[in-house]
């Protein structure tokens, strides 16, 4: 048998340092067993999904240094390798299961499934779907259909008993049915969801061995049936503990930020992010700290993962790409990949316009730009002192920005120019004013070069990690502040909605 494992990102938004992680694992599992591993772009989610978010997904991917054999951007025998290209593949296979019985047609209206919830919330049962499409004679359902009546097909799931997934770290793992939804596994406009696609997609793939994270456990049984429903032999699965904040909780980016391209605008070698993603829960058989990929390759062992949470750890990240640092770059070296990441002369020439008229000589560009080429700004909550904005209202500010920042998936000046305007006027705040605090978090001081445009050569993850830094230095709200907040932003986002033209 060859192994053949992948990765099946959803390109939904910023390039995930879990997506790299899982990635990270499963390249080196085909590898040391002279497999393959394929990248698989499940793009179901046509209202999430963007092209944008695949090409970073990859390019982020690429830049740490993983290679894949089969995908979308290199093809390989069993393409395409992008969901939104194989609709007809899931319909096929969805018939497939209707013809077999092992599916159903639903009519139910979103008002209707509603309804059945708030009832069975009321009698304190768990809400699930309650299997009414089941309940249509063959000739109701022929006439919906043929009366052209909106509907989803859905998998029929066991009303009894347990269903045992077995893991390859975890050993077996009981799920009752009970707690199985009957799955909508094509939707109403003919799209599979993610279960359907998932399966069909791994065995046509010819996946072997599932590596993926632990949050996906709860899919599993619904998987376990369509592989049994269409005969089909089921992948190995192992189920990867989740990356933690220091604290524990779930990698979140509020605490931690979690795109790669920050940690690449931050400067780090791949190399050194790829080792440290490397030792989130495995090690070196001799506990070496720093490894290359080609010796934790050599040295692997999928059955040695650590189910205790792996702790993403700033500090440590920062040590240990300090040593590749240091021990890997010679002065010509180093110089060549301080150009790639920053300071060349494309660079340099995006920040020239932005200084020019305020240059009295060379010596005054590094004053000037210095946030440019910084992570966090060394910023305290006095930075933020304004005199005409309370704290609450620098609170504010920086949370609906954040917040608004967090959705854009454009990111050049003359958007982030509008969007920020047109809070600044919902706020009922003059920009200049709005802009005070925002200067502070991105560029550390009130009288930087431009905002905009400072935040478009900074790009998207590294300000949106300052703006969220700012927060937390200025005070972030507390819960209840941040319920009050949230409602207040919706009312705002909805004005946005109704009226995009608006502006200040
Ligand atoms: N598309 C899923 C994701 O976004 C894939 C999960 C899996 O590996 O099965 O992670």
């Amino acid at each position: 048998m060859t192994v053949r494992t992948r990765i099946a990102p959803s390109p939904t938004g910023d390039p995930h340092v879990g997506t790299a992680y899982i990635a990270l694992f499963n390249l080196c599992f085909a590898r040391q067993h002279g497999g393959q591993f394929i990248l698989r772009v499940e793009d179901t989610d046509q209202v999430r999904s963007t092209a944008e978010s695949e090409q970073m997904i990859l390019d982020s991917l690429r830049w740490l240094g993983l290679d894949w054999d089969e995908g979308p951007d290199v093809g390989g025998p069993h393409g395409p390798y992008r969901q939104s290209e194989r609709l007809a593949i899931y319909q096929d296979h969805a018939a497939k299961l209707l013809a077999d019985g092992h599916a159903f047609y639903c009519f139910a209206t979103a008002q209707e499934l509603d309804d059945m919830r708030r009832e069975q919330m009321a009698r304190s049962e768990t809400p699930r779907y309650d299997g009414r499409g089941l309940l249509l004679t063959q000739e109701e359902v022929r006439s919906r259909l043929e009366s052209g009546t909106p509907h989803v097909i859905r998998m029929k799931v066991p009303e009894q008993g347990v269903c045992i997934i077995n893991d390859r770290l975890r050993g077996e793992i009981e799920i009752p049915w009970q707690q199985v939804d009957m799955q909508v596994l094509l939707k109403a406009d003919g799209m599979p969801t993610y279960h359907l696609a998932n399966v069909v997609d791994d065995h046509l793939m010819g996946i072997t061995h599932v590596i993926r994270g632990e949050e996906w456990i709860n899919s599993a049984p619904k998987h376990k049936l369509l592989y049994q429903y269409f005969g089909w032999e089921m992948p190995e699965m192992c189920h990867m503990p989740l990356l933690r904040n220091p604290d524990k909780s779930k990698l979140s980016k509020r605490k931690n930020p979690t795109s790669i391209n920050f940690y690449k605008a931050m400067g780090y070698m791949p190399e050194g992010m790829l080792n440290y993603l490397g030792r989130m829960g495995w090690s070196m058989p001799d506990e070496a700290e720093k490894f290359t990929l080609e010796q934790m390759i050599a040295n692997f062992n999928l059955d040695n993962v650590h189910l205790g949470g792996p702790v993403f750890d700033r500090e440590k990240l920062d040590w240990l790409n300090g040593c590749w640092i240091r021990e890997n770059l010679d002065a010509d070296q180093f110089a060549d990949r301080v150009a790639d990441w920053a300071l060349n002369r494309d660079n340099l020439k995006r920040i020239i316009p932005l200084i020019k008229e305020r240059v009295e000589k060379f010596s005054d560009i590094a004053p000037l730009t210095g946030f440019l080429f910084s992570g966090m700004p060394a910023i305290s909550a006095e930075s933020f002192a304004h005199n005409k904005l309370d704290g609450e209202t620098v609170q504010k500010i920086l949370q609906f920005s954040s917040w608004r920042l967090d959705t854009l998936r454009t990111w050049a000046r003359d958007d982030l120019y509008a969007e920020l305007n047109q809070i600044a006027g919902q706020m009922g705040i003059k920009l200049k004013d709005f802009l005070a605090p925002l200067f502070v978090a991105v560029a550390g001081s009130s009288s930087a070069p431009p905002l905009f445009d400072a935040m478009a050569i900074l790009g998207a993850d590294m300000v949106r990690a300052r703006v969220r830094h700012g927060l937390d230095i200025a005070g972030a709200p507390s819960k209840k502040q941040l319920k009050n907040l949230e409602r207040e932003y919706q009312q705002i986002s909805a004005e946005r909605l109704s009226n995009p033209a608006e502006e200040g």
